[in-house]
């Protein structure tokens, strides 16, 4: 048995393709079934659909062999237990610090907002800055427009959303793509299966990137 972990949506729908060229397609379709278990054409595959920030922690115990998650999620993760072999290339964005496009310098310490703590403490503490990191769970971009934070700490794709809200991205933190995520022990417990699965990942993103 192989089980897979994705979250629904984007990395879903991105990885489904990849996941054909490697001979796996779901028989149910996740956005109608409310199934979170899904069976593939393969009996001995299956498709376990879980929230995208659960991901490492289910591959990590074990509970899902492998996984697909973004880079954003795997550093605050820490990524312990886990090797990262594929870099699918989907759902790419950068992590980015943004502040108000008008903002005055600061005076004293910086607050920053962010669903994104360990990673935004860590980027600090390496920079030698001392800010206040504040925990939010969803729309970042609200927390400078009300005095809450001087800046946030997001993933940007497009841009759009900061500019609706008169923001702009000043650093980047990283460049962020979605990973076959593997748990230490299952690498060597089905090492034949996970390695057949990693190199057809592998071709099938050199594929998509050539037609490119
Ligand atoms: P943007 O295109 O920059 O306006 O992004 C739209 C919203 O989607 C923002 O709130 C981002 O936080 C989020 N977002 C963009 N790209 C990704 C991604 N690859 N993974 C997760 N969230 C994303």
């Amino acid at each position: 048995m192989l089980k897979i972990a994705l979250s629904k949506g984007r990395i879903f729908n991105e990885t489904l393709p990849l996941l054909a060229q490697a001979g796996i397609e779901p028989i149910e379709d996740p956005e109608t079934s409310r199934k979170l278990i899904l069976n593939t054409n393969q009996e001995e595959v299956k498709l376990v659909v879980i929230r995208a920030t659960d991901v490492p922690t289910y591959v990590e115990y074990g509970a899902t062999d492998v996984g697909v998650a973004g880079k954003d999620v795997l550093l605050e993760h820490g990524g312990e237990g886990l090797y990262e072999p594929v870099d699918l290339q989907i759902a790419r964005c950068r992590l980015m610090v943004a502040a108000p496009i008008h903002a005055l310098p600061s005076r004293g310490r910086l607050r920053i907002a962010t669903k994104y703590i360990n990673t935004t403490q860590r980027y600090y503490a390496e920079k030698g800055e001392q800010v206040e990191v504040i925990k939010l769970y969803g729309s970042m971009e609200l927390a400078p427009l009300v005095g809450l934070a001087d800046q946030i700490v997001d993933v940007v794709d497009t841009g759009n959303t900061l500019r609706a809200n008169g923001l702009q991205a000043i650093e980047l933190i990283a460049e962020i793509s979605s990973r076959l995520i593997v748990n230490k022990a299952t690498m060597k417990m089905k090492s034949k299966q996970i390695n057949q699965l990693i190199q057809q990942l592998q071709l099938a993103v050199n594929k998509t990137h050539e037609k490119r």
